[in-house]
């Protein structure tokens, strides 16, 4: 795991109980001993607090929390994070000490509530409901209503005096409990539900529509019906003991830590399988119970937009499943306070908003219920937000001083930040589109941005066509945590059903696609793979269009522009005074900029580039890849005559050509850097990646050489390499050709000189690849401090230069302190530095890398994300010997790991002084740069 994510226990009680891990392999010999895994949160007693996340869960640490303060939560308790390591330790079993410890919480809760669980009096109901250290919406089994049975159901009745309600609380019960504990599941996503069909059978025999319409005795007949369906898959009877019930809910709870879409959400979200969920049992509370109840889910800000409005949506009379399926479309918040009824609940609810804010420093989604007209807070937690709203959140309630400023930078998803750099719709094309008569329908923006794709209606169908290569929009009636492969392979998101908090809004919202939810006029046919509305018709593979800021949906495709962001910063197209969205951002990157200690480079080598990543943050080019250039135009022709030329002369006269290319290439990189730091790399890649290889090409460059064919034929072959990466590349082809390198240096020093002389400042840094011998560094040194001295002699400019090397083989790693005599810096070029490492070709590993990762062998693409126990130690022996030899040396990496979060923090860790990534990626790596230095402060 990298280093980074390796959270530390959360507070001191965590420490205790993972202290007493060892001791607890083996069943606690003495009481004094015993370890706590349940956590009690009620009126008389709360266990734990806000700050117990790893050990409790979020939504434990919250109830908790929440408990504390004062705000209405039903009582309960939490089952440890630790109970869940140890049950998959000891063969998906639950340790012994759990049950008598849940049986002690359950007679406090008991005595607490004056019920008493599987009573046929007054039983004690309660939910059962995952919570991991970060939320997993939706992933996880979730049973409410446990502790029914045949004759507390009857209890229910008496207590609540409606026989309809009591027994449909029941079949929810024995429908979820089926469903979740014990397997009795659909097969295929387009099957119907076993449970669904059994009461659609049932509706149809009484020619009845409605759920709503089934009576009191059609609900009994219905949870005898679902009981027989248990038996009839299982081969198993439904339990009727109230505490057999809780035991196989917790262990199904657990066991979900561990199904298909938690595991595909965790690796999505990079949350590690060791951190386990924890389990909360909370006393029930009715959102069905009648007119004056609902139940609801909230955020205190809009998570899509980050305005500062209550964001939610409740159902009158209906249980929390109703509204997060997405099955009824629910009403927005403030529709309550108009309610007769439960409007009082209302003021209660905009209270809770501010006090919740307040405490937790952050946005909070909430789920709450109204029983009886009473208020009660199931959960709260930190709300996930897109990334406009993240940056609008953080930049508000900073300034409000809700938030801590360390708060704002810790708690962003740097990746996220991609999102703001997304196109959105062409205006011109958009506004033609609409009056086209394109506009089918308008539903709620839930996931804000554009997108055109192909439709596709089902998640299967979704992955095919992107693994085509083309881009999706995944559209459904509804979507279910089972569609989320789909969702992640689709651009966006549209559905005819539900509201902002349903599973699709929710979902999207978090991974930042573009999404339309509830678009109710729009009719989905999963038979014919096709949707409808006004007068409009859009079958699977055809384009369809959706405004996930607006929520409209328009047929056929539609052009996108840029950004905001970049139209201020890139193109500069739009006034920065302009633009919320930059002003909202530039607040977020000001403000990392205050606790980053890494600096941040780009690898760039086009002005363009340099000029967009300055703009972006960079302090520098970290990598000019020389090679790049030789591409532009026609300039290739060139460079393959001083590849194929058969003598020196041949060579130098080809040279003498592409040297002019090279200096205008470093003449612009200098202006546009204006004083900033280059470092460019002498030519790395094989020749051979310069060669034409098809018959036409070769020909066509025999024509232009006025050479035969077979000639260039014959070169070509001479060149051929069984193992080009390891072979006649990086500082090799220098040293075999000092000419090239000559040319190179001689052409950054010209220009070097004449952007200097036009009163520029420059500041060359010139690095030699692949080096695994000291020697071969200063071979190459010495061409550098030659030529460099030839052109200060001749243009009379004194340039202030660096040369040192790119680490990026184990040799140069492992000799390090012998590279450094006369290295001036190091890159590490960790793409290569993986790809020999390990063994491991970068450019073909990922037809077998996938598999490593679903099998566990590594936890993420060590090219994507350094490998910090192989490669990572290799880069902290060079970082040392380096600092042995010269202790000043400076430090930096330019491999593709310079851009991801979790390789930034290990640079931190290891004391590089930058990280140097491409243009578009410095945002991110300008925010998980200052999140590491918060995280890991440098020691001085
Ligand atoms: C590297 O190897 O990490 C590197 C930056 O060089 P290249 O990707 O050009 O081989
Ligand atoms: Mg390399």
């Amino acid at each position: 795991m990298p280093a980074a994510t390796q959270k530390k226990p959360a507070s001191k009680a965590a420490m205790k109980f993972n202290s007493s891990k060892s001791t607890s392999k083996s069943q606690p010999k003495s009481s004094s001993r015993k370890a706590k895994y349940v956590y009690f949160f009620g009126k008389g007693k709360v266990d734990g607090d806000g700050t117990m996340k790893s050990l409790l869960g979020g939504k434990g640490a919250n109830l908790a929390q929440m408990t504390k303060i004062g705000l209405p939560v039903p009582p309960g308790f939490t089952i440890t994070t630790e109970v869940c390591t140890e049950y998959y330790k000891i063969g998906k079993k639950l340790p012994n000490e759990v049950m008598p410890q849940v049986t002690e919480a359950i007679a406090r809760l008991e005595k607490e509530l004056g019920k008493k669980f599987g009573d046929r009096k007054n039983p004690l109901l309660v939910a059962v409901r995952s919570g991991a250290r970060d939320s997993m919406p939706g992933m996880m089994d979730t049973i409410l209503n446990l502790g029914l049975n045949d004759d507390a159901v009857e209890a229910l009745k008496a207590a609540s005096n409606d026989g309809r309600f009591a027994y449909d609380c029941y079949r929810r019960f024995v429908q979820m409990y089926g469903d979740v504990v014990m397997g009795v599941q659909k097969k295929h996503e387009n099957d119907d539900e076993p449970f669904e069909s059994v009461m659609h059978q049932l509706k149809t025999e009484l020619g009845k529509h409605e759920d709503t319409e089934l009576s009191e005795d059609d609900l009994r007949e219905l949870v005898s019906r679902f009981k027989k369906l248990i038996k009839d898959h299982t081969g198993k009877a439904f339990p009727n003991e109230a505490i057999d019930q809780l035991k196989g809910a917790v262990g199904a709870v657990f066991s979900s830590w561990m199904n298909e879409r938690a595991i595909l959400y965790r690796r999505k979200y990079k949350i590690p399988t060791e951190w386990g969920t924890a389990v909360n049992v909370q006393s029930m509370v009715f959102g069905n119970m009648g007119d004056d109840c609902a139940t609801g889910v909230a955020f205190t800000r809009d998570p899509a937009t980050g305005e500062n409005v209550f964001y939610g949506e409740y159902l009158v009379n209906a249980q929390g499943e109703d509204v997060v399926a997405g099955v009824r479309t629910p009403l927005v918040v403030q529709e309550m306070a108009k309610d007769a009824i439960i409007g009082p609940a209302y003021k209660e609810l905009e209270k809770v908003r501010k006090t919740l804010e307040k405490n937790f420093g952050d946005v909070q989604d909430f789920e709450f219920t109204i029983e009886k007209k009473k208020l009660f807070m199931l959960q709260t937690r930190n709300g996930k937000r897109t990334a406009l709203a993240y940056v609008k959140i953080a930049h508000d309630m900073v300034k409000e001083k809700l938030m801590t400023p360390e708060h704002a930078i810790k708690s962003g998803d740097p990746e996220a930040l991609n999102q703001l750099l997304q196109p959105i719709f062409d205006t011109k094309a958009y506004e033609a589109a609409k009056s086209e008569g394109r506009l089918m329908s308008t539903g709620l923006a839930a996931g804000p941005g554009a997108a055109t794709g192909v439709a596709v209606f089902t998640a299967d169908k979704a992955e095919e066509f992107a693994n085509a290569g083309k881009r999706v929009v995944l559209c459904r009636v509804e979507t279910s945590p089972e569609d989320l492969r789909g969702m992640i392979a689709s651009a966006g998101i549209l559905t005819s059903r539900g509201g902002v908090s349903s599973h699709a809004a929710l979902v999207a919202r978090q991974m930042g696609k573009v999404c339309v939810a509830g678009a109710g006029e729009i009719e989905i046919n999963y038979k014919t793979h096709s949707l409808s509305c006004n007068g409009i018709t859009i079958k699977e593979g055809e384009t369809i269009s959706i405004n996930g800021t607006t929520g409209e949906v328009i047929a056929g495709e539609i052009a996108t522009a840029d950004s905001e962001l970049k139209q201020v910063l890139v193109g500069k197209t739009l006034k920065a005074s302009d633009s919320q969205v930059f002003k909202y951002f530039d607040f977020i990157m000001k403000l990392s900029d205050k606790y980053r200690t890494l600096g941040l480079r780009t690898n760039a080598d086009e002005p363009e580039q340099v000029d967009a990543a300055v703009a972006f943050g960079a302090e520098g080019i970290g990598l000019c890849r020389t090679e790049h250039m030789f591409f532009k135009g026609t300039r290739i022709d060139d460079v393959r005559r001083m590849i194929l030329a058969k003598s020196e002369s041949e060579r130098k006269e080809a040279l003498a050509r592409v040297i002019e290319y090279q200096k205008d290439d470093f003449e612009g990189l200098f202006r546009a850097l204006n004083g900033k730091p280059a470092c460019v790399r002498l030519l790395d890649p094989p020749l051979h990646e310069f060669l034409p290889h098809e018959h036409s090409q070769m020909a066509d460059l025999a024509q232009k050489m006025e050479v035969p064919a077979e000639e260039i034929h014959a070169r070509v072959a001479a060149l051929h390499e069984a193992n080009p990466m390891l072979g006649h590349r990086g500082c090799r082809l220098g040293i075999s050709f000092p000419e090239i390198s000559e040319m190179q240096v001689r052409a950054i020093f010209l220009a070097a000189a004449k952007v200097q002389k036009s009163g520029v400042k420059v500041k060359p840094e010139i690095m030699v690849p692949l080096v695994g011998f000291y020697q071969e560094l200063d071979h190459q040194i010495e061409i550098v401090h030659r030529v460099a001295n030839e052109v200060i002699k001749e243009t009379g400019q004194k340039i202030k230069y660096m040369v040192g090397t790119m680490i990026e083989i184990p040799r140069g790693a492992l000799t390090a302190d012998e590279i450094a005599t006369n290295a001036e810096f190091f890159s590490f070029g960790t793409n290569d530095l993986t790809q020999t490492t390990l063994g491991m070709s970068r450019d073909d590993s990922g037809t077998f890398l996938p598999k490593y990762v679903d099998l566990g062998i590594i936890k993420a693409n060590p090219f994507a994300s350094i490998d910090v126990t192989g490669v990572g130690s290799l880069v902290k022996t060079a970082v040392e010997k380096g600092r042995s030899t010269r202790p000043d040396i400076k430090l930096g990496i330019c491999g593709e790991h310079g851009g991801d979060p979790s390789s930034i923090a290990f640079c931190h860790e290891v004391g590089l002084n930058y990280v140097s990534c491409s243009p578009y990626r410095i945002p991110v790596a300008r925010l998980a740069a200052a999140q590491a230095a918060l995280r890991m402060p440098k020691k001085k």
